[in-house]
């Protein structure tokens, strides 16, 4: 399904062009208008899924595969030293465009950014019950 209001239903179906970098039957790369470093690129299912959640497995699976395609070409071609793959579900952890889509962030040597966040600690106790919160 696609969504007639989604920007980035519109650019994976090239309804609006993009700067592509690979295309096929369900999926298609494009670069980041608003670019963490060089290359900063973007993996779009062309079916609207808003959301990890609303992704079916079958296609996460092929997302990764992509991902690593490209990650190898990226950096044979860019020469990066490092890569961030970024994935944001929700408002709250940084998304903004609600259609699914795995940032594809190559690293470089002083290139100024900062991809991370701040170690918590925690007891053993506390990691036991969060265990138990997750699978028991
Ligand atoms: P999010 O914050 O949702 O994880 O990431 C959205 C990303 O989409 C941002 O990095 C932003 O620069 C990028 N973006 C937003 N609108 C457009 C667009 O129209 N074209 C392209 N190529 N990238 C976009
Ligand atoms: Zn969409």
């Amino acid at each position: 399904m696609k969504d007639t209001n989604c920007i980035f239903c519109k650019i994976a179906n090239g309804e609006i062009p993009s700067k592509t970098l690979y295309e096929d039957d369900n999926f298609r790369v494009i670069l980041d208008l608003g670019p963490a470093t060089k290359g900063h690129a973007l993996i779009l299912p062309k079916e609207h899924y808003a959301n990890l959640h609303e992704l079916p497995e079958e296609t996460a699976g092929e997302v990764m595969k992509l991902a690593k395609r490209m990650a190898d070409r990226m950096k044979e071609r860019l020469g990066c030293e490092g890569l961030n793959l970024v994935q944001n579900n929700g408002d709250l952890a940084g998304q903004t465009v609600f259609h699914f889509h795995m940032h594809m962030i190559p690293r470089y040597q002083a290139d100024g950014q900062k991809i991370g966040w701040r170690p918590g600690e925690l007891t053993e106790e506390e990691l036991e019950e969060i265990k138990n919160t997750i699978v028991g």
